[in-house]
């Protein structure tokens, strides 16, 4: 495996090409502006020029991954040559369906296609193709040239062989795979989402404080991050279709968004993004 196509080169898709590159792969980053794609190259010279001031690579180096990534906003163009295309444009079940219809008429029959979808089911996107034995979920998490952890997620046709091969994939680009089967929001999701919504249920109710419940999670249970903090980072509206997800695929209503988070998301209090969520971030 040598070539990788990247589609989708935001918060997550520059990050995915940043570690391809560093791992020697030559990657061909698409995405549907060029404007985005400047800002991707951008934040990827961005991070590369804080790994060289870390000394975790020379300036050389920074060079030769930055050689590595070509671009363009052309994707049928970008396919072709593709022995693994990873998909991380927006969260959009029907986006992410198109894209795995031109992923399947455009690449060599034997490219495998990744997703890196946080809860849309990899079973339901494989079906969309003719090869759903070669389509898998491959979950990186923000900012991902930091962090260690890939999900991989096997849809119900996934073969063994393709999981074998992005699990060894992973640990070679420096990462740490674990399996997991494709339920909705997988295992990160699923733990992770209602604790948070939980934590909105307790400020709704008036049990705390958004400090409050911040300080008492990251102190008494050394998480790094308060619950509401990591709401707001990772966007209400994100955190709120997720729940949805949950809420439907499970069927169980202790899945049920808190009516908080819906007010919120209603509001466009999207957390750092928007400038306001349970934290005010218009200063920063
Ligand atoms: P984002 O909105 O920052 O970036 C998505 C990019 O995809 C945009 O640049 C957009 O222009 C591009 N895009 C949309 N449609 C496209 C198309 N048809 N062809 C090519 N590019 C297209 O989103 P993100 O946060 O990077 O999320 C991307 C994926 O990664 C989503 O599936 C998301 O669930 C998943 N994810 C996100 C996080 C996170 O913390 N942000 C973590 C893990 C997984």
């Amino acid at each position: 495996m040598q070539n990788v196509t990247v589609v989708g080169g935001g918060t997550m898709g520059n990050g995915i090409a940043h570690v391809f590159a560093m791992g020697g792969f030559s990657v061909q980053l698409v995405d549907i502006k060029q404007e985005y794609i400047d800002r991707a190259i951008a934040t990827v010279t961005k991070n590369l020029d804080r790994q060289v001031k870390k000394e975790i690579i020379t300036e050389e180096q920074k060079n030769e991954i930055l050689g590595r990534i070509s671009t363009g906003t052309d994707l049928e163009a970008a396919l072709g040559n593709a022995d693994l295309v990873v998909e991380a444009a927006s969260e959009n079940e029907d986006i992410k369906k198109d894209l795995f219809r031109t992923f399947d008429a455009k690449t060599k029959a034997d490219c495998i296609l990744a997703t890196n979808t946080s809860s849309i089911s990899i079973t339901k996107i494989g079906a969309v193709t003719s090869r759903p034995d070669k389509v898998i979920g491959m979950h990186f998490f923000n900012p991902v040239p930091v962090m260690k952890l890939v999900e991989i997620i096997r849809g119900h046709e996934t073969s063994a062989e393709v999981y074998k091969t992005i699990h060894e994939l992973a640990e070679k680009l420096g990462k740490v795979p674990v399996e997991v089967q494709d339920y909705p929001g997988f295992v990160s999701n699923r733990v992770l989402m209602p604790m948070i919504n939980e934590a909105i249920y307790a400020l709704m109710e008036g049990v705390a404080t958004v400090e409050s419940i911040d300080t008492m999670m990251k102190l008494g249970m050394a998480h790094p991050m308060g619950p509401l903090t990591l709401a707001d980072f990772i966007g209400l509206d994100v955190c709120l279709d997720i729940m949805n997800v949950l809420h439907e695929g499970l069927g169980d209503p202790k899945y049920r968004p808190c009516p908080l988070l819906k007010k919120m998301v209603a509001a466009g209090h999207l957390g750092r993004k928007s400038g306001r969520g349970f934290y005010d971030y218009s200063q920063s």
